[in-house]
């Protein structure tokens, strides 16, 4: 039985290349060749809903078109093109994101998410698809040389990130400030409200560069993996996304995605 003709797969995907703007419906994925429907892949009528925190560059931030943009979208875009859906990309707070898997609103989380156990009792993770890595931006100057230094000191986080996780156990949640974004805990490090900021490497090199007066710290807090969460229970799209970042993967399309936004160093 015939799932989606190559035509059809190509309007899809272009219709989706359209659709990484924030809450934008989808177009029809409907299949006009008379093919069984219920032969389709399908999850919420054909249309993979991704939510995402777009306040983390370069995976996901908010393009000169108010659009969505960076490695998750286009990885889900890519992960929904294996599917045969379309995606849209739905931009919250990122401490809204597991909620709203668990109550269905969106079928995906994609958001440099790390794989840990406490999250893991609430929802599912696919395989891991990239690394992060927790480190600590200072102004230049900074009596902060190391992890080791931040005791006693005020540490900036985005709210509900591992960052925020691991400083407040390991210095205490009276030294932890939190922010809704990573960019506003920067700001405020910029104003001298705060001491350091403890965030993922690949944003804190893009607040680095947009902030004069800033750098990274050359010791890494913590090292993660970054993968899509799904609500617990959906085998079926767990299975079939797992099955796609394999082949995109070893194909090479998420590698020459991560490539296209985070150059090879050195
Ligand atoms: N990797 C961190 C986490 O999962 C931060 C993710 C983010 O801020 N988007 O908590």
């Amino acid at each position: 039985m015939k799932k989606f003709s190559i035509a059809m797969l190509s309007m899809v995907l272009a219709g989706s290349m359209l659709l990484t703007g924030c809450g934008n419906s989808a177009p029809s994925t409907k299949d006009d060749t008379g093919a069984d429907d219920a032969q389709q892949p399908q999850q919420t009528e054909g249309t993979l809903i991704m939510g995402t925190n777009a306040t983390f560059p370069p995976y996901e931030f908010v393009d000169e078109n108010s659009e969505v943009a960076g490695i998750d979208a286009e990885i889900a875009n890519a992960i929904a093109g294996e599917l045969g859906m379309a995606l849209e990309i739905k931009d919250m707070e990122f401490d809204s994101l597991i909620p709203a898997l668990s109550s269905g609103t969106i079928d995906i989380v994609l958001a440099g998410m790390t794989v840990t156990p406490a999250r893991q009792e609430n929802v599912d993770f696919t395989e891991s698809y990239a690394t992060g890595v927790q480190v600590i931006i200072v102004p230049e100057g900074s009596s902060i040389a190391s992890p080791d230094d931040l005791e006693g000191k005020t540490i900036g986080v985005q709210s509900g990130t591992t960052g925020d996780v691991y400083c407040t156990d390991d210095y205490g949640r009276d030294h932890v400030k939190q922010y809704s974004n990573g960019a506003l805990a920067v700001a405020a490090l910029v104003n001298g409200q705060i001491d350091c900021v403890v965030i993922d490497n690949e944003p804190a090199k893009n607040y680095v560069a947009a902030n004069q007066g800033l750098k990274i710290l050359d010791t890494e807090y913590v090292v993660e993996d970054y993968a899509a969460a799904i609500a617990k229970g959906n085998t079926e799209l767990h299975e079939k996304v797992d099955a796609a970042i394999e082949t995109l993967k070893e194909n090479g399309t998420i590698a020459s995605i991560i490539a296209k936004y985070i150059p090879a160093e050195g």
